[in-house]
């Protein structure tokens, strides 16, 4: 070893991390060379080829030089006027999980509570450890639905100071219930976040609910966005939050300077400009998620109808983790999602183009019909689960 490399791991052992990282583990998507990813909820689709033609024209435009405009004015006032909102109230990010983190920067920390329903998105929770905001979990019921006995149990035994919400929710599909995040806004003493990161697929918005929420409860809804899934942008890390104005002030106060640059608010604003495309991509991918989900019904596993671009399902003859490798070995790649919290069993498959999902559908049939046993072997399905490691 050259003398700088044992420099380093001197360094490293003498200097010990943050005692409340040392068991968080990081949030990864195992990536695995394969034909058929329909691991992350990506979008199969590309952008538009004029959204790309339209970006390289502005990126043409960007002074390199230059620090990127710190307030994103124009981008801020693109995405206002697609949501019919005032500027002040949109806050962006590279991508809603940065949104995430000044959230929770600005408003959880040491001393304060972020609560989740579980299962839900495992980054609600990763990002407030990381900001030292203690978590609360909260459970969905049976059918994965949060519902007012729900928020009850959680408000009875905590005063978070961030409520989360995900509609649809990731991973198990399902929109939430308005009229419950309604409740939570009326009784839960701090923010209430509803992350929509798959809202264009879902069947309403809380968007709907700002306008309606009078008085400190309007005071307390916050909007997460997000272009990396109905926008086919995942490559360009772009999100945004829509909230009051003292909410987004906060997160520009505890965002980096120059945090969102020059290329990033470009690919939004030329983004905008192709809502239409979008929402043909949107229908195309809810017309392939319908197929999927009625095929699914016809094999050999539960399954949970969705309003996202992914669907969860819950295979019967074998452990998830087996059926995992199997899909891997006819190169299609899901997530296993079986062992996270009350999804014992369970793989997330994305919904990708016709192509892709027909190859998933018949390797899945194919593997289901030679590899299941006649009996199921309900303590293989819980080793499944354990060895399901993120
Ligand atoms: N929220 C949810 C529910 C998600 O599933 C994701 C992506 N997996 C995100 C937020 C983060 O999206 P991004 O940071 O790409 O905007």
């Amino acid at each position: 070893m050259s003398r700088a490399g044992s420099g380093v791991s001197r360094l490293r052992a003498s200097i010990p991390l943050r005692e409340d990282l040392v068991e968080l583990a990081g949030y990864h998507s195992p990536q695995v060379s394969v034909e058929v990813r329909l691991n992350t909820n990506e979008s199969p689709f590309p952008p538009p080829a004029s959204w790309l033609e339209e970006l390289v024209s502005l990126a043409r435009q960007v002074e390199y030089h230059r620090y990127p405009d710190r307030g994103y004015v124009a981008l801020r006032s693109a995405v206002a006027a697609h949501h019919g909102v005032e500027p002040e109230m949109v806050f962006c990010a590279n991508g809603s999980n940065e949104a995430i983190q000044c959230l929770l920067l600005a408003y959880g920390g040491p001393g304060r509570t972020a609560a989740v329903f579980e299962p839900t998105y495992a980054l609600h929770s990763h990002i407030s450890r990381l900001t030292g905001t203690a978590v609360h979990r909260g459970w969905r019921d049976g059918e994965f639905a949060v519902t007012r006995e729900c928020v009850d149990s959680v408000l009875s035994s905590s005063a978070p100071a961030v409520t989360f919400f995900c509609s649809p929710n990731n991973p198990t599909g399902r929109s939430e219930d308005p009229e419950v995040v309604g409740y939570a806004l009326a009784s839960a003493p701090g923010l209430v976040v509803v992350d929509e990161a798959y809202g264009q697929f879902g069947r309403w918005s809380a968007l709907d609910l700002m306008g309606d929420a009078a008085g400190s409860a309007g005071e307390r809804l916050v909007v997460l966005r997000t272009f990396s899934k109905t926008w086919s942008m995942a490559a360009c890390r772009l999100g945004y939050l829509i909230g009051p104005p003292e909410v987004v002030a906060a997160c520009d106060s505890v965002a980096l300077p120059y945090h969102l640059n020059s290329l990033t608010q470009a690919a939004g604003i030329a983004a905008l400009a192709h809502v239409e495309e979008m929402e043909e991509r949107v229908a195309l991918i809810i017309a392939e998620r319908e197929r999927i989900e009625r095929s699914l019904t016809e094999l050999d596993v539960e399954t949970w109808s969705s309003d996202a671009n992914f669907l969860l399902f819950r295979p019967r003859s074998m452990p998830a983790r087996v059926l995992w490798e199997a899909l891997v070995e006819e190169s299609v790649l899901l997530r296993d999602c079986s062992s996270w919290p009350g999804l014992e069993g369970c793989l997330r498959v994305t919904v990708g183009t016709a192509e892709e999902n027909t190859r998933f559908l018949r390797a899945l049939a194919r593997i289901l019909h030679a590899l299941a046993g006649p009996t199921v072997d309900t303590a293989a399905q819980s080793t499944g689960g354990q060895e399901g490691g993120a």
